[in-house]
């Protein structure tokens, strides 16, 4: 039997990487269509299966609630979350309890939109991008990372008048360089529609970086080992 992905037990169970619920189920898509072809998974012990499963449903939410997710994103929003939403109720309380009213431009086309941000508990997203990372990592290189996982989503911005600037210029900034630095690196992940990575060796500064692309336009940067 395998080792979990995250310690030494044995791993008794098989987690998808990304979360399965990611993933658009047949009967919510078009005919002939499979978004589920080929997960990745990883064996995972109870301890750290449990983890992750109580973040799954959390990460859905702010995947595919984010204004740049593509059709399938915005699709599987429009069909699997409004059934979550209406077998639980008090969930979508909860996430919008924070929310404010915006105006934001795309900057490609120059369109304004109204629509609406919400504040993102930091500490549980980064939660399960690390998990997330850790297990690729294992599936990728066939070998555990143990070590440090920073994380930078380039969808996460401060609406904070004092501090947005200084928050979210660098944000934009890294953005940018990640995707000159990935933007020929091969896309590896059966369903690109949904998920697709890029992983690259780091430097001095860190061991490995990865670029995880969530609905086409929802990227993380991940680094391993980062130091300082
Ligand atoms: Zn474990």
């Amino acid at each position: 039997m395998a080792e979990c992905y995250m310690c030494e037990k044995e791993g008794t169970t098989v987690e998808h990487v990304p979360p399965k619920c990611v993933f658009p189920e047949k009967k919510d898509l078009p005919e002939g269509w499979n978004l589920r072809s080929q997960l990745i998974t990883v064996p995972a012990c109870d301890e750290h299966n449990t983890k992750k499963s109580k973040n799954d449903e959390y990460i859905l939410y702010v995947l595919v609630m984010n204004l740049p997710a593509n059709e399938v994103g915005g699709n599987h929003f429009q069909t699997k979350l409004i059934r979550a939403i209406e077998r639980n109720p008090n969930l979508i309380k909860q996430f919008l309890s924070t929310h404010q009213r915006v105006t934001i431009q795309d900057t490609e086309t120059g369109e304004w939109q109204n629509t609406i941000a919400i504040e993102i508990d930091r500490h549980r997203f980064d939660g399960a991008i690390d998990m997330m990372s850790r297990a690729l990592h294992y599936e990728h290189f066939s070998e555990k990372w143990l070590g440090k996982v920073s994380i930078q989503p380039d969808f996460l911005l401060s609406l904070d008048p004092e501090t947005a600037r200084d928050t979210n210029e660098p944000i934009e900034q890294l953005a940018k360089a990640a995707d000159q630095v990935f933007e020929n690196q091969p896309y590896f992940g059966e369903n690109k529609e949904v998920f697709k990575y890029q992983v690259i060796n780091g430097n001095d500064q860190c061991e490995k970086i990865m670029r995880l692309s969530f609905y086409s336009n929802c990227k993380v940067t991940v680094f391993f080992g980062l130091n300082g």
